[in-house]
């Protein structure tokens, strides 16, 4: 796509942006890229040095001292630019741009298959958090008891792990279960809620935002189509073509960072 398309694309998307009432963000991996957090399937995403059954609950539970070892001392400098050093990302552009588009009172929701917790940063830095964030596949922030149910930061559960205890148990007194990530492993169920309100807001607004997405996994990859069947406008924005790049209105293949605030600050300009 060259840079006249592209710019082309860019003002037919903030008229857009501009006659929608109820603007609904789809996001993955891709809008973090930028932030340093590897994707999965992009061109250096971690599939391609990493074997995805480590992300799946089955591996976790064969050996979970496996899992926490990456923040061992002596493993820290291995883990940097991997997820292991998720915690101390930023966000980027791209979070700012939809935290704007929050702010000026178009964005209502923002649907993410992410767990780096940008989005939330990102609102945090804008003063903005009127939109709600639905998150898909949990938040890396957390950790919970497998047994009890008991939360622990994940920075808490860092810091026990780096003082030799591996694996992390429950802290309470009458429990030693399993610490375990508040993130969606493979082969754990989806949060119900969020499912119902990731559908609830697809059905219900009138353009749907898509960034950096393959839109290969379901449930996700099945909100464009509850939007677009429900009259919705739809936009994509990705570095490549989408699984579902055919539903769309308008398809800008193109760097997150370099595009949406081009798009939001024209969208300023025709409000
Ligand atoms: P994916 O890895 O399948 O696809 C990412 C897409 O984003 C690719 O098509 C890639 O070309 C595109 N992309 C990468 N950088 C981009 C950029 N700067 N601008 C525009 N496009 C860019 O990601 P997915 O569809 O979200 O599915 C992967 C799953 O992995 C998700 O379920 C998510 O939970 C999880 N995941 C999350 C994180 C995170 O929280 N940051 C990171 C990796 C994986």
């Amino acid at each position: 796509m060259d840079e006249e398309e592209i710019e082309k694309r860019i003002a037919l998307a903030a008229k857009l942006i501009r006659d929608s009432n109820y603007i609904v963000a789809f996001t993955g991996a891709g809008i973090s890229t930028e932030s340093g957090i590897p994707d999965f399937r992009g061109k250096d995403g971690l599939w391609k040095k990493v074997d995805p059954k480590t992300a799946t609950i089955e591996y976790y539970l064969e050996d979970p001292s496996r899992y926490w070892s990456r923040y061992l001392p002596e493993n820290e400098e291995k883990s940097k630019g991997g997820m292991g050093d998720i915690l101390s990302r930023k966000p980027n552009e791209g979070h700012i741009a939809l935290a704007e588009l929050e702010k000026i009172g178009k964005l209502k929701a923002l649907i993410t298959q992410n767990i780096d917790n940008l989005h939330q940063k990102a609102q945090q830095q804008l003063n903005s958090g009127n939109c709600e964030v639905i998150e898909l596949h949990g938040n890396v922030v957390g950790c919970h008891c497998m047994d009890c149910g008991l939360k622990e930061t994940r920075e808490s559960v860092i810091n026990r792990v780096r003082n030799g205890e591996l694996p992390p148990l429950c802290i309470r007194e009458d429990c030693d279960g399993l610490m375990k990530t508040d993130t969606i492993l493979f082969g754990e169920s989806l949060p119900p809620d969020a499912i119902m309100k990731a559908q609830a807001y697809s059905q219900r607004c009138d353009c749907m935002i898509i960034l950096g997405s393959t839109l290969t996994v379901y449930p996700a990859a099945g909100y464009p189509h509850i939007a677009e069947s429900s009259g919705a406008k739809l936009i994509i924005i990705n570095l490549d073509e989408t699984g579902k790049d055919y539903l769309a209105d308008i398809v800008i293949h193109g760097k997150i960072g370099d595009i949406l605030p081009k798009i939001i600050e024209k969208v300023k300009e025709l409000i």
